[in-house]
């Protein structure tokens, strides 16, 4: 028991980014319920979004995911490495990538091209069993996934490969853009056409799946026998378009905070932080935070980005450095020692991961993933 909120942060890191283990079971459960009968892939690549993906991957298994997704390769072994048995697939591919490894470890692979497929059964042949792959289409986002005319040779090529046993389609896939109603209506039907040809030329996935975390609250049509739930199990929401995680009945899983580092009364006039963007209008006393853009605070909310601190929301002042940047705290009493949280669950009064988006005219997604090696990662919840 701690006496004292003192003693308590006495014991805590300089700076850290706590993730509640239970935020993200309860998200997933949440999720797959909401999606049922669909199943639920949580995808937990460049490190479960700055995470970590081993305790994510177990926490979101422990909620009902059947299926765990990750971009790389190395990705996937790394989660077969900490003894993770789960379904998973891996979809973005270096051109020389060691395709063996995969099949050794019970890897699916994502299929952009007949090139990749090719290289992938001549590789699996060394291992004595097929390579179980998902066929992606591109139906619209023009980014990976075999192209629409080079479709049905694809499938025809898939096809041969299976009857030989040399591969098995457990799935076909693609992504969609989130760009408008209609947009992704054209998406769907592009998908549908493609399964309709894969089906008639032989094809008989067991999964057939297009939409990420946007795609399974806004698009039932979208669900398909499987979603890849990726921001929304952080709790964090996928819209940009001020949708609140509480909203969705999502929890925000990670907390980023440190402790204040040095405390200054400064007089009228004076500039705080390189340049002097930011000069006091009164005499005011700021607070040093010891993160910096090296741990992910992004330079652009210079001037525009919060923090909870002293029980209160207090503004940035002038620039954010490398390791460090101030806070306007006015008249209030704040020490050296002080828990400052950068961002987490808003109903503690806190900033969401979303606002420091908003502050840097970039996404929620992008501020959790860039926290910084500095910046430990400490676990609660998930015994
Ligand atoms: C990252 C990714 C996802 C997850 O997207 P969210 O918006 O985070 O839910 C799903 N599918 C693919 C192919 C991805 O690259």
């Amino acid at each position: 028991m701690n006496a004292s909120p003192d003693a308590d942060a006495a014991t805590r890191p300089f700076r850290e980014a706590v993730v509640d283990l239970d935020a993200i079971r309860e998200n997933v459960a949440d999720l797959a319920r909401l999606v049922a009968p669909a199943q639920a892939m949580a995808v937990v690549k460049a490190d479960a979004y700055g995470h970590g993906a081993v305790p994510v991957a177990r926490a979101a298994l422990a909620g009902g995911a059947t299926w765990l997704g990750v971009a790389d390769l190395a990705e996937a072994v790394a989660i077969r490495a900490a003894g993770i048995r789960a379904p998973l697939l891996a979809w973005l591919h270096d051109p020389d990538a060691a395709f063996a490894t995969a099949v050794e470890r019970d890897v699916d692979l994502g299929v952009s091209s007949l090139a990749q497929l090719e290289a992938i059964v001549a590789a699996s042949a060394s291992v004595g069993r097929p390579a179980r792959v998902h066929l992606k289409i591109d139906t619209g986002l023009s980014r990976n996934g075999v192209a629409p005319e080079a479709w049905a040779e694809a499938v025809a090529a898939a096809v041969r490969l299976e009857r030989a046993g040399r591969v098995r389609v457990r799935g076909i896939f693609s992504h969609l853009a989130n760009t408008s109603a209609e947009e992704d209506a054209a998406q769907l039907a592009a998908f549908e056409a493609a399964l309709a040809a894969a089906s008639a030329a032989g094809l008989a996935p067991e999964v057939r799946h297009i939409a990420s975390t946007a795609g399974a609250l806004r698009r039932p049509e979208s669900r398909y026998d499987l979603v890849r739930l990726g921001i929304g199990i952080y709790g964090i929401p996928p819209f940009g378009d001020g949708t609140k995680a509480a909203d969705l009945g999502l929890r925000p899983a990670m907390t980023l905070r440190g402790r204040v580092a040095a405390v200054r009364r400064i007089d009228a006039g004076t500039g705080v932080s390189y340049g002097h963007a930011w000069r006091a209008d009164r005499p005011t006393t700021v607070a040093l935070v010891p993160l910096g853009y090296a741990d992910g605070v992004p330079r652009q909310a210079s001037g525009r980005g919060e923090v909870w601190l002293a029980g209160a929301r207090r503004r940035i002042v002038g620039r954010i450095a490398m390791d460090q940047f101030l806070v306007d705290v006015g008249d209030d009493a704040v020490a050296v020692g002080d828990e400052v949280v950068l961002f987490g669950d808003p109903a503690t009064g806190a900033p969401s991961a979303d606002d420091w988006g908003d502050a840097a005219d970039t996404i929620g997604y992008e501020i959790v993933t860039r926290i910084g090696p500095r910046v430990p990662r400490t676990y609660v919840g998930g015994a």
